[in-house]
């Protein structure tokens, strides 16, 4: 584990350094905090940056704006500013120390203390900082030493970290997939155990997303296991069980083969048993929006399909791969070809069969469907062709 902060792409982002220096850097007021820095550390590529300033946010407002950026009040009763660099967003919080918890939300108090700011932080190795310009680490709590030890570790007691917030028992599992090793003899694991019931009072769309992120992790199942055997994910998903995480293990393990991106909705999918009623149920305790509802509802409900074609036709490209990398249908082995198969547009009409002969009405729209089917089964023919079965389709309903 370095020393300081080793440098990296994101460091040298344009307009980054001037951001810093208008917060302060030079003076030791800004400081890079959380993710930044810990996957800096890590030598993985970092996306967001968070800095961690002793202005106050009408303040960070300003310095913002005089420097030529767009600041947007993101989350400003909570310090939080987001400064737009070239359409790059850099969330700024003032320090902060939470005045008063309940579970779901914070009453916070605006401070000029960093240990205090680093104290009201999740995880040892989300609290973090470092000097913008130096790289110079301020680790307070051995954030470092966790993190070389891939120990995801509360700061503080952790039943009473998650009594101020129960996210935190999700964010846990979720830091522990991405960076830690599983360890359930922890007292933070036991802690987040023993508290997942607390789970409930939060509201749905807040557990989702962090479900859904940990659900997007590039392998998050041994973690899904424990969750399960250890009734964790009980009070939010009672419908899992050890079936549901032996399919999410396959499909890991399909889409790592198959050279296809984790998908958490695929993953979610996995988990939940064969009844197609379950995704609007799940959907709307996860607050999904109704094409995520549609998709898990096409991949928890079997097809019957004579070929992998037809049943991308069917049902189109993205949910035949779900079905295929969940091993519902054919071959894990024909994802990555479904995925970019061009479908096949019917080439006739109504119209089409009118002109051929076919009296306009109620039988119409019968053998248009029954045409459109036996296309299917011929492995889509073109134009010229299906208008051939047409015509015979016809000439033996007409006789
Ligand atoms: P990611 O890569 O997932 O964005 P991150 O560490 O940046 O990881 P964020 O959710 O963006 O995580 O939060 C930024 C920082 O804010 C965290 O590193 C942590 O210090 C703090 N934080 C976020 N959520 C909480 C929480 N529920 N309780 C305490 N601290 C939190
Ligand atoms: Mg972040």
């Amino acid at each position: 584990m370095p020393d300081v902060l080793p440098d990296a792409d994101w460091r040298g982002r344009k307009d980054l350094d001037r951001l810093c220096e208008v917060l302060g850097a030079q003076e030791g007021e800004a400081r890079f905090v959380g993710g930044a820095v810990r996957d800096g550390l890590l030598g993985l590529p970092v996306k967001d940056v968070d800095i961690a300033t002793l202005h106050r946010p009408e303040n960070v407002v300003e310095r913002i704006k005089a420097a030529g950026f767009k600041a947007v009040p993101t989350g400003i009763a909570h310090g939080t500013v987001t400064a737009v660099l070239n359409g790059w967003p850099v969330e700024i919080t003032t320090l902060r120390r939470d005045v008063s918890t309940d579970g779901r939300r914070a009453t916070v108090a605006f401070g000029t203390d960093w240990v205090e700011d680093a104290a009201r932080r999740d995880f040892t190795m989300n609290a973090l900082f470092a000097d913008p310009q130096t790289g110079t680490l301020f680790d307070y709590f051995d954030g470092r030493a966790d993190l070389a030890a891939r120990r995801v570790r509360f700061i503080g007691d952790p039943l009473a970290r998650i009594a101020e917030d129960h996210l935190r028992i999700l964010r846990y599992f979720r830091f522990t997939a991405r960076f830690g090793a599983l360890d359930r003899s922890s007292p933070d694991y036991a802690a987040c155990v023993q508290s997942a019931t607390s789970l409930m009072a939060l509201s749905r769309e807040r557990i989702a997303d962090e479900l859904l992120r940990l659900l997007g992790l590039p392998d998050p199942c041994e973690v899904i296991a424990a969750m399960v055997e250890d009734d964790v994910l009980k009070p939010v998903l009672p419908e899992v069980n050890d079936l549901g995480v032996a399919v999410l293990a396959t499909l890991i393990r399909a889409e790592h083969q198959q050279g296809i991106a984790p998908d958490a909705l695929r993953r979610l999918a996995a988990l939940l048993p064969l009844d197609s009623g379950l995704a609007e149920q799940i959907g709307a305790r996860l607050r999904l929006s109704n094409k995520a509802r549609q998709r898990l509802r096409k991949a928890i409900t079997l097809v019957d399909a004579t070929s992998p074609e037809a049943l991308t036709y069917r049902i189109g490209p993205e949910s035949a791969v779900d079905q295929l990398l969940l091993g519902r249908a054919f071959s894990p082995m024909l994802a990555p070809k479904i995925a970019t198969w061009p479908v096949p547009k019917f080439p006739l009409s109504g119209g089409d069969l009118i002109a051929m002969g076919l009296v306009a009405g109620p039988e119409v729209a019968k053998t248009l469907q029954a045409l459109e089917q036996s296309w299917v089964e011929a492995g889509f023919p073109p134009e010229g062709q299906a208008r051939a079965m047409a015509a015979q389709m016809i000439k033996g309903w007409l006789k």
